[in-house]
């Protein structure tokens, strides 16, 4: 008798016998669902621990758009809550104005906090500036995402004063963080090429943390189907504008023939701080002389763009 076409074998976890979800090139692992969950979750929780990103006592405000990465963070860090003394979360959505695009991200992520009993605020532009982004935007569209980062900087951080946090949680994953590194390499910045670590910032701002900068967008994904916590979201509509857009693509496709890449980029970054420490002084924090945020120059990038909008 025929026996049919064979089928390819799925492989199995290295961990247990049941079939593996993901393959760790870094380790050469193949991980089932539950193994490839607490693997995320354990480096995850060493990311905050080496990079001393929670203390005591913190109030972590997660930024929520409701996209793949924030919805991820919020629920691994829901999930390590309980073994952190007196820390608690709480969830901040931006609501930029994008039509077509924003209203299914903020549902999304109000569905989450719910399901979490997270404490949750929004916050929306029209709100904060007056204007939509879509509004704003009116023929300045190739510039949608340096107008659009300049006023999510400042809605997050108004968003988290007033839920009295004292860190600012994003997604950012390794993949972002291999984009920016090339991003900042093709546009010749390399101060900010050796600035941006994932450690919390200090000083006068309020210190931003990155706890997935070493998880990569592909066990991001995993861990969304494997948590059915996957929902297939529309793109910005002025994500085609964006240099980050190519890069991406660029770098996953490099990623994809030539495994390690990303990892080379971040450890290339680590080196180039190396050299570079104590070549670039850091510019001493001033206030804006407009609206007095702590900035480098005379007028802070918000007051900055505001006069460029003529307001
Ligand atoms: Fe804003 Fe650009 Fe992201 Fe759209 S793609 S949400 S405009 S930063
Ligand atoms: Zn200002």
């Amino acid at each position: 008798m025929d026996p049919g076409p064979v089928r390819p074998e799925v492989p199995r976890c290295s961990l247990c016998p049941a079939p593996a979800v993901l393959f760790q090139r870094q380790t050469g692992l193949y991980l089932c669902g539950i193994h490839a969950t607490a693997d995320i979750c354990d480096r995850v929780a060493a990311t905050i621990r080496e990079e001393s990103m929670i203390a005591p006592g913190d109030r972590v405000a997660v930024a929520l758009s409701g996209g793949k990465d924030s919805t991820a963070l919020l629920m691994i860090l829901s999930r390590l809550l309980p073994s952190w003394e007196g820390v608690s979360l709480v969830a901040i959505t931006i609501d930029e104005g994008i039509a077509g695009y924003r209203d299914d991200t903020v549902r999304s992520a109000e569905r989450l906090v719910q399901s979490l009993g997270v404490e949750h605020h929004s916050i929306a532009f029209a709100d904060l500036f007056g204007d939509t982004l879509d509004e704003l935007l009116k023929g300045r569209e190739k510039e949608a995402c340096t107008v659009c980062g300049i006023l999510r900087k400042k809605a997050l951080i108004v968003a988290a004063e007033e839920a009295g946090a004292t860190k600012l949680a994003t997604g950012h994953n390794l993949d972002d963080e291999a984009q920016s590194v090339l991003m900042n390499v093709l546009r010749g910045d390399l101060p900010r090429l050796v600035r941006n670590t994932g450690a919390p910032s200090s000083g006068q701002f309020l210190p931003r943390i990155k706890p997935l900068m070493r998880i990569a967008e592909k066990e991001i994904a995993t861990w969304l189907l494997v948590n059915n916590a996957w929902t297939d979201l529309p793109e910005c509509p002025y994500a085609r504008h964006a240099l980050r857009r190519e890069v991406r693509s660029l770098l996953s496709s490099l990623e994809y023939r030539h495994p390690g890449t990303m990892q080379h980029l971040m450890e290339s970054k680590k080196k180039i701080e190396t050299y570079c420490a104590g070549s670039f002084v850091e510019e001493p924090i001033r206030r804006c002389r407009a609206c007095g945020d702590p900035c480098s120059g005379e007028l802070c990038q918000l007051c900055q763009l505001k006069k460029t909008f003529g307001r």
